[in-house]
């Protein structure tokens, strides 16, 4: 039999021309995401203010397919395919019989799956006269793409970065000025959300749900200026479809078919693009498939938060929409995988896993660096911080074939690479992680905050 190749790509033909939109094919639809004031459905006048209309339509859209636009189509060639790595020499460290593949975002321009997005929205703002976008980012790679592709159309950038990725990564924050964007620590004395935070804790640090408040508030309140969010909406997953769509193109040349797919979950949106396009065969055909979601313990919105409406943000700014939450108020440790901290999960992906069609787990940051450093060693590649919780799923998988002497297909959505997070690296080399594990305490005072809907 002929080896695989190591990389396995797509010609430019063959690249997607359409995303899939999973809200066509789900067994539960989603319940609708409500105003934050007057409790009723949100309408599309209320995200007018801050998004433009092709992306609101989007968000409700019940197509199966959706085209891309042919400007986007353009640019993602400039960096599309990413490419489908056979990892031959990690499956040989683990003495397994799996069959381990990995989707390699992390050969994007800004460095992770996030561009993928960032580029459709900045031509969906560009095109009704959008001048500016304002967004949050916490480890620094929504706010690097955002740049990117606000430069690449000429629309300026405002990012709020949770202060302590600020002063963790002060590499990405010259990234971001590189191309162009105003980065501001977040909170911050420039508007109300922030005031407030500060008036009550000068020293915060910040939240994904703080910088999302100011951001959204910035937006709201200047004409020419509409936000943008680099994960959990269902626009922004259906954008993310076309990595899952490639792997299945990539796979289907090499007669594979993954019997397990693996992503990391912050918001949702890079597991959701590499499973979705599979997850299609399992609702449609019944194809036998698990896709497992990974998060960290000390940020575990599915495997201990509730099923419930919450707030997308700390300033109760955003909808309510129904999903796994940790309660809006909640401000998960300063773990290293910055990228994960987020209290709630994409609405999307919480209800297929309130439905039992993906699973999910939750592990430690030591035991991520540990497969971080395996895979790099193996490899050749230093990962994110985030996407090694992707990898230890699949070390993990791929052990327990080990043990059974199974030979599963396993894909893996390797989400970015880690070349900004060497500081952290340094502290696991340097044996100063800490591992936080979520005690039962800490959840139920997150939760108390979670609104009653009647
Ligand atoms: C942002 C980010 C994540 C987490 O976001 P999702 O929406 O859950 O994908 C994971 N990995 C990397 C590299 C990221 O930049």
């Amino acid at each position: 039999m002929s080896k695989v190749p190591y990389k396995i790509y797509l010609s430019e033909k063959e690249l997607p021309t359409k995303w899939y939109n999973i809200q066509a094919d789900m067994p539960t639809p989603l319940k609708p995401p409500l105003n934050p004031q007057t409790k009723k459905p949100v309408s599309p006048e209320d995200l007018a203010a801050i998004f433009p209309k092709d992306l609101i339509l989007q968000e409700v859209s019940q197509e199966q397919y959706i085209d891309i636009p042919e400007e986007v189509q353009e640019l993602y060639k400039s960096f599309r395919p990413s490419p489908l790595c056979r990892a031959y020499r990690l499956e040989k460290a683990l003495g397994t019989p799996a069959r381990i593949y990995y989707k390699y975002e992390g050969v994007t321009p800004s460095g992770s799956h996030k561009l993928n997005t960032a580029i459709p929205q900045v031509y969906y703002n560009k095109i009704v006269g959008i001048k500016r976008l304002s967004t949050e980012t916490g480890a620094g790679q929504w706010g690097s793409a955002l740049s990117i592709a606000t430069k690449m159309f000429g629309l300026a950038c405002t990012v709020y970065m949770v202060k302590v990725s600020y002063q963790q990564k002060p590499y990405r924050k010259s990234l971001m000025e590189t191309f162009g964007a105003t980065v501001i620590p977040s909170p911050s004395q420039l508007t109300e959300a922030g005031k407030r935070i500060l008036a009550e804790n000068p020293d915060s640090l910040g939240s994904l749900g703080i910088a999302i408040s100011e951001a959204v508030e910035d937006a709201a309140t200047h004409a020419d200026t509409n936000y943008a969010l680099g994960s959990v909406l269902n626009h922004v997953i259906l954008h993310q479809t076309i990595i899952g769509q490639e792997a299945k193109l990539q796979m289907e040349k090499i007669d594979e078919y993954p019997d397990i797919i693996i992503g990391c979950c912050g918001g949702g949106s890079n597991f959701a693009g590499i499973t979705f396009p599979f997850l299609k065969d399992k609702i449609k055909d019944g194809k036998k498939l698990r896709a497992i979601a990974v998060e960290p313990k000390a940020c575990p919105t599915l495997t201990k938060g509730q099923f419930a409406y919450d707030f997308g943000d700390t300033a109760q700014m955003t909808p309510i929409t129904m999903m796994y939450t940790l309660g809006h108020g909640f401000v998960p440790p300063g773990i290293h995988a910055g990228g994960l901290r987020y209290h709630g999960d994409s609405p999307l992906v919480s209800q297929l896993y309130k439905d039992g069609l993906i699973e999910a787990r939750a592990v430690h940051q030591t035991e991520i660096f540990e497969s971080a450093v395996l895979f790099a060693q193996t490899e050749g590649i230093l990962p994110a911080p985030e996407s090694s919780h992707a990898i230890k799923g699949a070390i993990d998988e791929a052990l327990k074939c080990k043990q059974s002497g199974e030979a599963k297909t396993i894909l893996f959505c390797l989400s970015g690479h880690g070349h900004f997070d060497l500081s952290a690296y340094e502290a696991y080399h340097n044996k100063q992680l800490e591992d936080f594990e979520y005690s039962d305490e800490m959840l139920e005072e997150g939760l108390k905050c979670i609104p009653t809907i009647e």
